[in-house]
């Protein structure tokens, strides 16, 4: 049985049940690396130059820790889901550039996803990547019809329960965090003792916003101070669409809705408050982020800015949550 690795990086918490729903009909055995830490993200850090951005440094090293693991890491470049809405360069050039970095990786299987290349070509390319396992072009289409289930199950669990991506995968596949991470997160659900309860979002992409290593921790941190947080993949899709129309016109990166359209949403909505997180050194970020920070000044809803990479401060990253969320239980204590 061939065996492809999967790095628990990136595109991991959007599309894993989808990716191994697939590849698991086609007959193969699907491996994931462990959750990052300081050794792996060190690893990935070495082999990229200095400005990348942290989640790309965190993921070479999820691709070297599969190394003797898998026959074939599975690495997809992901250009556009959406017609003429693209994905950042990184994401464009992913195969290319972990080949380049880490030579001593694994073979590496890739697909290029591009829907403005029309229907025939998305087709061919699942063909393309489907024929290390099978030439049947039944068992290719049934194992497409199944991952595309897989992938609408786990949008609509996470929407309709309102579960985080690492939740969502808890309880759908093995393969969730590290025993550590799953304990602090049930730890994390304390009951808040205080008079008031704030519901806070949590807005970024989910390979930076689940990284516990990437941040700290943010998402327990939080929920140990009692805050109820709320993330994009709890918003409908409908919901996102509209709000990334109000705030922006319309999309221009496919992953924008994470950030514009969650952040809008949870303004509307009436959060306490919304915190925005991104890499350091990431250009879209840096505008839909700030797109987020004009439209909650203007609403008068309280924002923090959180920006990441691997020379961040814990404690003073604690610091700055401890205030904003001090800040805002004065607030609505002062009415
Ligand atoms: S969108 Fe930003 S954080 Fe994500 S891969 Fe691109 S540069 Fe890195």
């Amino acid at each position: 049985m061939i065996r492809v690795g999967v790095p628990r990086g990136l595109l991991f918490y959007q599309y894993f049940p989808m990716w191994q729903t697939f590849m698991e009909a086609l007959g193969a055995e699907v491996v994931v690396s462990p959750s990052t830490t300081r050794g792996l993200a060190t690893s990935g850090a070495s082999r990229v130059v200095a400005e990348t951005c942290i989640p790309v440094k965190a993921f070479c090293g999820h691709v070297l820790a599969l190394k003797g693991q898998c026959d074939y890491v599975f690495i997809p470049a992901i250009r556009s889901m959406t017609p003429r809405v693209f994905n950042c360069s990184k994401f464009l050039g992913l195969p290319d550039m972990v080949r380049a970095a880490c030579p001593d990786a694994p073979p590496i299987l890739d697909v290029d996803i591009d829907v403005n290349q029309g229907r025939r070509e998305l087709y061919q390319a699942i063909y393309r990547l489907a024929r290390l396992f099978t030439w049947n072009p039944i068992r290719v289409k049934e194992a497409t019809v199944l991952a595309l289930e897989a992938n609408r199950g786990y949008v609509e669990q996470m929407s309709q329960r309102q579960q985080t991506p690492p939740e969502a995968l808890e309880s759908l596949l093995p393969v969730g965090d590290s025993r550590e991470a799953r304990s602090s997160r049930a730890a994390s659900r304390a009951p808040f003792n205080g008079s008031y309860r704030l519901t806070l979002a949590l807005v970024g992409h989910p390979y930076v916003i689940y990284d516990d290593y990437i941040t700290h921790r943010l998402l327990s941190r939080l929920h140990g101070m009692g805050v109820d947080v709320v993330t994009p993949e709890m918003v409908p899709q409908t919901a996102l669409e509209a709000a990334i129309a109000n705030l922006d016109g319309r999309s221009y990166w496919t992953y924008e809705g994470e950030v514009v359209g969650a952040g809008g949403y949870y303004i509307d909505s009436g959060v306490d408050g919304v915190i925005g997180v991104l890499a350091f050194g990431c250009g879209p970020d840096s505008l839909m982020v700030d797109l987020v920070k004009h439209y909650a000044q203007e609403k008068g809803c309280p924002f923090l800015g959180v920006t990441l990479d691997e020379h961040t401060g814990e404690a003073g990253l604690l610091t700055r949550l401890e205030a904003f969320v001090d800040m805002i239980l004065r607030r609505k204590r002062a009415g």
